[in-house]
């Protein structure tokens, strides 16, 4: 009920709203995808890299000090640990396989703050094939850490000096070079967004975190199933690995963390589903932050991996059926959840997934509840965030 009809929706979201010249490249992934990500030598390849180059399966890791702060049973799942710090990776290296396979011989992708370009740097590091990151020159200049790891890596950085030069004008610039590439290039996405099938793909490559999630709760539990799985959305696609598996339980409760940023009514927010209205975004049909007359609201967070002003199909999709439910968490709610889990269990989270945790702050939970919070990244990125914020506001 929950994934995605042979059309390529959710309910009355998703879909392929694309140009006519992307058709043929959309076509192809779509006509190839499944045939080749569900063959045994695919998953082999996959499964390994996951295993030694990842460093999979990522631990469940039971949270005493937040438990008892929390007065009911914390796992957190600790995608931080993974190579390269967050979850990215598990989506970049599935695709860059899938593309291998497809023969295709280079890889371009977008990227905001850095962090997708860098896990697509990565893998295409690995993979030793050309990689092209569009990139916002307004982003170019706020994320010099991660341009500079990427061009380490080997990868070229274009500037998107159009529009805001931030990254919907980046995201241009990549379906520009898509379009006069098709035959030799392959668009590496990073969330569950865009037009079918990518979000399926995505969803598909992060359902590690779920399938893994199921056997090692049992092994702590006694059980596969927990009583709620918690998890911050910018487009979506850490959550929708750790709601992957659990999609037809209802037994489990889903819950979203939306980036609120200064507040819903400030006018400074990311809190999609609670602004936003059914539109079309990126090449598909979803909820997004839009003025009466259709123009795309600039979002805003602190956590830069949130500040996307729609989410994926499928996160539309789980709203409008209330399969999970969305909360939405403000700055200052995420940053001090992100310092008392730094305190209370020596793991500093990212400013993203610190809006996950917030939400034990929200809501009440009984004390045999079991509560799995995606840890979807590390907070090294985000120390300066973190030490120019101020708490006592
Ligand atoms: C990019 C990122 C996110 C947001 O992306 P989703 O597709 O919503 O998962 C969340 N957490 C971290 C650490 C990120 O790097």
């Amino acid at each position: 009920m929950y994934q995605v009809d042979e059309k390529g929706f959710y309910g009355q979201f998703g879909g392929a709203y694309i140009p006519e010249m992307l058709y043929p490249n959309v076509e192809e992934l779509r006509q190839q995808y499944l045939k080749i990500i569900e063959s045994e030598s695919f998953k082999q390849e996959f499964d390994l890299l996951l295993k030694d180059y990842v460093g999979r399966p990522s631990p469940l890791y039971f949270a005493s000090r937040l438990s008892h702060h929390y007065q009911t049973q914390i796992y957190l799942k600790r995608e931080d640990l993974n190579h390269t710090g967050a979850h990215k990776i598990n989506n970049t290296l599935g695709q860059i396989i899938l593309a291998k396979r497809l023969g295709k011989k280079r890889i371009i992708a977008e990227t905001g703050a850095g962090q997708h370009g860098v896990a697509t740097a990565t893998a295409c590091a690995l993979m030793g094939m050309p990689c092209i990151v569009y990139m916002g020159a307004v982003d170019i200049d706020r994320q010099k850490p991660n341009v500079e790891r990427m061009r380490l890596l080997g990868a070229e950085v274009v500037p998107a000096t159009s529009g805001s030069q931030t990254l919907k004008d980046a995201t241009n610039e990549a379906m520009r070079h898509w379009i006069n590439n098709p035959e030799d290039t392959h668009y590496i996405i990073g969330s569950v967004v865009g037009p079918h099938p990518f979000p399926d793909m995505v969803a598909r490559f992060q359902s590690v975190i779920s399938l893994e999630m199921k056997q090692q709760l049992l092994e702590k539990t006694g059980s596969e199933d927990p009583n709620y799985i918690i998890a911050c959305v910018g487009g979506g696609s850490n959550a929708m690995g750790a709601f992957y598996h659990y999609l037809d339980r209802p037994q489990v409760n889903l819950i979203v963390a939306e980036a609120a940023g200064l507040g819903l009514k400030s006018g400074e927010s990311a809190a999609t589903t609670h602004l936003g209205k059914p539109g079309i975004l990126h090449g598909s049909k979803t909820i997004l932050m839009q003025t009466n007359d259709g123009q795309v609201v600039e979002p805003y967070s602190i956590s830069a991996g949130l500040d996307y002003p729609g989410i994926g199909p499928v996160h539309a999709h789980l709203f409008e059926t209330a399969r999970a439910d969305f909360n939405y968490i403000t700055d200052k709610e995420a940053m001090i959840a992100g310092r008392l889990c730094s305190q209370l269990e020596g793991i500093i989270p990212a400013v993203e997934s610190a809006h996950a945790l917030a939400v034990l702050d929200q809501r009440k939970f009984e004390s045999s509840d079991v509560v799995v919070i995606n840890l979807s990244g590390r907070g090294d990125k985000d120390m300066r965030t973190y030490m120019n914020y101020n708490f006592d506001d």
